[in-house]
């Protein structure tokens, strides 16, 4: 029976680090967000962030513009944000309306105030290994394979979701620990490949959002299973991986809810520590 790999308890040993650091900063190190629209999705978001930022001894200052905002004007509203250096961060809440594309705007954020680490110039520093801001949710996984003390040198990793957020990221990190990468997607599954990648994988990685994508009986007997999957099935959250069959092979898995999701609003709020300190 795998043992459970908790967000939680990594990210409050993380969290007491970020402390220190801010502690030794010459000042309280602000995070910028900014909404646009009303939406409860973002409105959840906000308030979970200001409650971290603001244990963390971080400022949170939430901007909330209107939903009718043109990409233009957002784009003159975050380069204010960069010209302000009392704002050491900045991100973007999604959903946005339809008339603004993430892809395109996100990059007008200075990459030292890239906190969501998604500045082609951050993404590009990965491939370098040079990379100070990482992208939350694939920098959570690797301080989740971390914690297993497992050494990835070598290790059959099946990466499953080439996203720009989770998948094509994480793989390049994964690399960088000489771990061998499989990245399957959906013409991995389309030639009817997937099943055979995540059987031979010593850790498996999902990043899909499709409840059951990865049958249990698939997992190989001590694999490690990192769930990054979010999916509401009736009233229940549950990731992609089966996770009751996949929980009797593997040594270790996530859970869904409490796995992945608990440490990547940390990684948010490391991100923002590294970047006052690249701005100091
Ligand atoms: P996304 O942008 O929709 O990417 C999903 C990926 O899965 C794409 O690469 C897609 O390939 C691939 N895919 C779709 N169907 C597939 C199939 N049948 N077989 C194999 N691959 C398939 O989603 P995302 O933003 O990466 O998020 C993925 C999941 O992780 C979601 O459930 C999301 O809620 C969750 N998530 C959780 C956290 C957290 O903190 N826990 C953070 C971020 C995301 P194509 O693009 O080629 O179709």
């Amino acid at each position: 029976m795998a043992k459970l790999l908790e967000g939680k308890p990594k990210a409050e040993k993380i969290k007491a680090e970020i402390t220190q650091q801010v502690q030794s900063l010459k000042m309280k190190p602000v995070l910028a967000s900014i909404q646009v629209g009303e939406n409860p999705g973002a409105e959840a978001y906000v308030k979970s962030q200001k409650k971290t930022a603001e244990a963390l001894g971080i400022e949170y200052q939430p901007h909330k513009l209107e939903k009718e905002t043109t990409e233009d004007k957002l784009i003159e509203f975050i380069q204010g944000l960069n010209q302000d250096k009392s704002v050491n961060g900045i991100i973007i809440q999604m959903p946005l309306p339809a008339q603004i594309d993430y892809k395109q705007i996100s990059q007008f954020i200075l990459p030292e105030k890239d906190v969501e680490g998604m500045h082609p110039a951050n993404i590009g520093k990965i491939v370098f290994g040079k990379a100070k801001i990482l992208p939350c949710t694939p920098a959570a996984v690797m301080e989740l394979l971390k914690a297993t003390g497992v050494d990835l040198y070598g290790k059959e990793v099946a990466v499953v979701g080439h996203s720009e957020i989770v998948g094509k990221p994480l793989s390049l990190l994964l690399l960088d620990k000489f771990a061998t990468v499989c990245v399957c997607h959906i013409g991995t599954s389309q030639a009817g490949k997937l099943e055979e990648h995540v059987r031979d994988a010593q850790i498996v990685i999902v990043a899909v959002g499709k409840a059951g994508l990865i049958k249990g009986e698939w997992i190989q007997e001590g694999a490690i299973v990192i769930d990054v999957g979010i999916n509401r099935v009736g009233d229940k959250i549950v990731g992609d991986v089966e996770f009751e069959e996949a929980e009797k092979r593997a040594s270790w898995i996530t859970p869904v809810p409490g796995g992945v999701g608990p440490l990547t609003v940390t990684m948010l709020m490391r991100n923002l520590v590294e970047a006052a300190k690249l701005q100091q």
